[in-house]
């Protein structure tokens, strides 16, 4: 009987946790190691001690065309844990308190958005029409004039594609900043092109937004440790890799960890942040072209505030705040199905592309949400504030500028037996979960490749 190969999968967030799902079901042997006491990385849950609640590190949402992370899902159990909205419904507050809804249409994609934007209320109708118009000439850049796509800003997109100052206001650059996580000015045109063909030029159901009614970590973390387990795999924590050894013919032998213990296998999956894995690879092959060039990629931090109020101020589970420092509010109570506190309502708040705001004192961020709550939702003056609690995520994710495009590298490496995954790993989509599960599934099946197995069912 032949050995099956023993792959070590280091990291275990989204990418590390979907590549090894996707090899347990191929019967690999994997290991996967993570540094901290926890799993999840960027998108995890814990529970704040001070007022009992379960509380995720950030408001995560997923939309429909999420593929990956949905099949991911499901495999490991957790599908019933999600919420779909049947129709994308995404209500929108300007300053003074008018309210628009983005909602799409019971119609086949993609006539069911182009109704959406003809009904949206913060725009004029000669910005609805050039709005779409807009949208069809982005979708045609992408097959036909890639590479100017690929070079420009989205900012600079929309002064070619002529968009009012208020269709960039209300709806444009709302959508940047919430799906890429950055300033216009700085955010790669080609992959806000790349958003808009796969969330609203599909199906239907590809723009409606989905999110956990549980935490991040209950969500993914538990339930892909126990199907790993279940699978005859190994989950460690508190395994910090702290560096990898090559033998003389371009392969990886064995990562070290950092309690002086080793471990070899047939493969290795690196699903670490770009910086954490230039710092376990050996000189020599840091300074390789292919892996020094990911010096040129950098993080775009996003801003997580909770509050804690003594009364519900909302019934909609999520609304946007267009002119305010804060972008969007998530009202717990109704996404989730059941909290432990006893506050009478948990409000998520999340600033984007916050890379001007990361040093200001959490009590002035707290400040500033909550002056942000008071102005566009006056239901909420006079609430008590039980519990405030800032969240910085200074590395949030990779800042997706155009240059970071051409940096991004493919999960396969010139060490033959090492791959990548990672959110950052070049996938045309912008650091986010279903970036990260298809560069795991795309290291998982280039590995399998490698090993001679047979392309996944
Ligand atoms: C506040 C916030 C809000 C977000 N909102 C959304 C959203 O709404 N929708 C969306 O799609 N995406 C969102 N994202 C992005 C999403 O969280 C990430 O894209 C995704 O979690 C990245 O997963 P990953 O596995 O690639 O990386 P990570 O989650 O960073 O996982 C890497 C893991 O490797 C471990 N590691 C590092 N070095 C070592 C080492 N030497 N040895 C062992 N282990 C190591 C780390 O501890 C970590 O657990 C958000 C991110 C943040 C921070």
């Amino acid at each position: 009987m032949t050995r099956r190969p023993r792959v070590v999968i280091i990291g275990g967030g989204f990418a590390g946790l979907s590549a090894a799902v996707a090899l347990c079901r191929r019967g690999l042997g994997v290991t996967l190691l993570e540094q901290k006491p926890e799993l999840g990385g960027r998108a995890y849950s814990f529970v704040d001690e001070q007022i009992g609640d379960t509380v995720d590190n950030g408001q995560h949402l997923m939309m429909g065309c999420y593929d990956q992370a949905l099949s991911f899902l499901k495999t490991i159990g957790a599908a019933d844990r999600l919420v779909f909205q049947e129709n994308m419904t995404v209500e929108m507050i300007a300053p003074g308190g008018a309210r628009a809804r983005l909602r799409a249409a019971r119609l086949p994609g993609p006539a069911h958005m182009a109704q959406a934007v003809m009904r949206y209320a913060h725009l004029k109708l000669a910005e609805r029409v050039s709005l779409l118009v807009g949208g069809a000439r982005m979708l045609a850049m992408q097959r036909f004039e890639r590479s100017s796509l690929e070079r420009s800003s989205v900012s600079a997109l929309m002064d070619r594609l002529g968009q009012s100052e208020n269709a960039r206001r209300v709806f444009w650059y709302p959508l940047t900043i919430a799906t890429l996580n950055e300033e216009p000015s700085q955010a790669s045109a080609a992959l806000l092109a790349e958003v808009l063909r796969r969330a609203f030029f599909g199906r239907r159901r590809n723009s409606a937004l989905v999110y956990a009614n549980v935490g991040l970590s209950e969500l993914y973390c538990v339930p892909s440790r126990a199907y790993i387990e279940r699978s005859g795999g190994a989950v460690m924590t508190h395994a910090a890799v702290t560096g990898l050894e090559l033998d003389g013919g371009g392969r990886v032998l064995k990562v070290r960890l950092r309690e002086g213990r080793e471990i070899s296998a047939d493969y290795f999956i690196s699903a670490v942040p770009w910086g954490a894995l230039l710092r376990i690879l050996p000189a020599t092959a840091a300074e390789d072209a292919f892996f020094s060039r990911l010096n040129r990629l950098s993080f775009s931090p996003i801003i997580c505030a909770h509050l804690w109020l003594d009364r519900q101020v909302i019934d909609a589970p999520f609304v946007g705040f267009i002119g305010t420092t804060t972008q969007w509010l998530f009202n717990k109570d109704a996404i989730w199905t059941g909290r432990a506190s006893r506050a009478a309502a948990h409000l998520s708040f999340v600033i984007s592309g916050a890379r001007s705001l990361t040093e200001r004192p959490n009590q002035e961020l707290a400040e500033q949400v909550l002056s942000d709550l008071n102005a566009m939702i006056p239901q909420a003056r006079g609430a008590g504030v039980l519990r405030t609690l800032v969240i910085k995520e200074k590395q949030a994710t990779m800042a997706p500028s155009p240059e970071s495009w051409a940096a991004r590298p493919q999960c396969v490496t010139p060490l033959g037996n090492l791959f990548l995954a990672g959110d950052w790993v070049q996938t045309g989509l912008p650091a986010t979960i279903e970036s990260a599960v298809t560069a795991g599934h795309n290291a998982a099946n280039a590995l399998a490749a490698r090993a001679g197995l047979k392309a996944a069912a």
